[in-house]
């Protein structure tokens, strides 16, 4: 039990949902790890979703409803801290669901899947032997993917992903979203817009920001990621700043 009064309540139930994913066998021991990395930059950015990650919201919501075939790349941590938000996810945009894991087994393909389709989804793709298939470029066993899916996708929303997979899709030619709360890794870097903020905050965000823009012909405006995550860099050197009275 955390007391509501207790000062990093809402960080200490993210971390309990994970653990839990990991008891229900949909996230590995690197997926906790990984975490804590993401935990150690969320503190840096003040655990809020700033302007500037509103910005990139904004960019990937339309980038989602405009979307021919887009598809929303599930790993263990992601379905364990958000499983309800993918699903409404997916049911805005019409975005498929594909689960596609560093750590791949079919054991937590299947934990993972039915997580998902308890909380609503429909078809879960990544599962059948039968559709995978290969992005070139890269080696890990994310390489696999499913041909309905992000072999065909034009637009890959892929939350905390590693930087070899994010380069490897960018070069197959997809536009790459990606959540990521370190605006300094190679995934930040080399996706087309990223969302520095927690998964937990910032999807309920992005859903809404869907629902707003869906049915919509909005004139698509710019957006600069390398801009975006300087600034996100700079709010994360002013915090430090004021912490120091530099
Ligand atoms: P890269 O290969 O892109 O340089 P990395 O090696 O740090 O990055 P991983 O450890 O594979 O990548 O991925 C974890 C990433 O996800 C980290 O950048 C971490 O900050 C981020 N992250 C972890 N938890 C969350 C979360 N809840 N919300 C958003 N981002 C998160």
């Amino acid at each position: 039990m955390i007391p509501k009064s207790h000062p990093r309540a809402i960080s200490l139930h993210i971390r309990e949902k994970l653990v839990c994913g990991f008891r229900d066998g949909l996230v590995v021991e690197e997926g906790l790890l990984a975490h804590g990395r993401g935990e150690m930059f969320d503190y840096l950015i003040g655990e809020k979703t700033t302007k500037t990650s509103h910005e990139a919201i904004r960019a990937a919501a339309q980038a989602l409803v405009q979307a021919k075939s887009p598809v929303i790349s599930v790993n263990g941590n992601f379905a364990a801290l958000c499983p309800k938000e993918i699903v409404e996810l997916s049911r805005i945009t019409g975005a498929k669901i594909e689960i596609n894991l560093f750590y791949a087994s079919e054991k937590r393909k299947k934990a993972i899947a039915s997580t998902l389709k308890k909380n609503g989804a429909g078809e879960v793709l990544g599962i059948e032997s039968k559709f995978a298939t290969r992005i070139p470029k890269l080696d890990s066993a994310r390489r696999i993917v499913d041909r309905r899916g992000i072999f065909s996708a034009d637009v890959v929303l892929v939350p905390l992903e590693d930087g070899d997979r994010t380069i490897a899709l960018k070069k197959f030619g997809k536009d790459v979203i990606t959540f990521d709360l370190n605006p300094m890794s190679r995934t930040a870097q080399a996706a087309d817009i990223t969302i520095v903020d927690n998964v937990i905050r910032g999807m309920p965000i992005l859903i809404d920001a869907c629902k707003k823009m869906s049915g919509k012909n909005i004139p698509k405006k710019k957006f600069d990621n390398k801009k975006n995550l300087e600034k996100s860099i700079q709010a994360i050197k002013q915090n430090l700043g004021r912490m120091s009275n530099a």
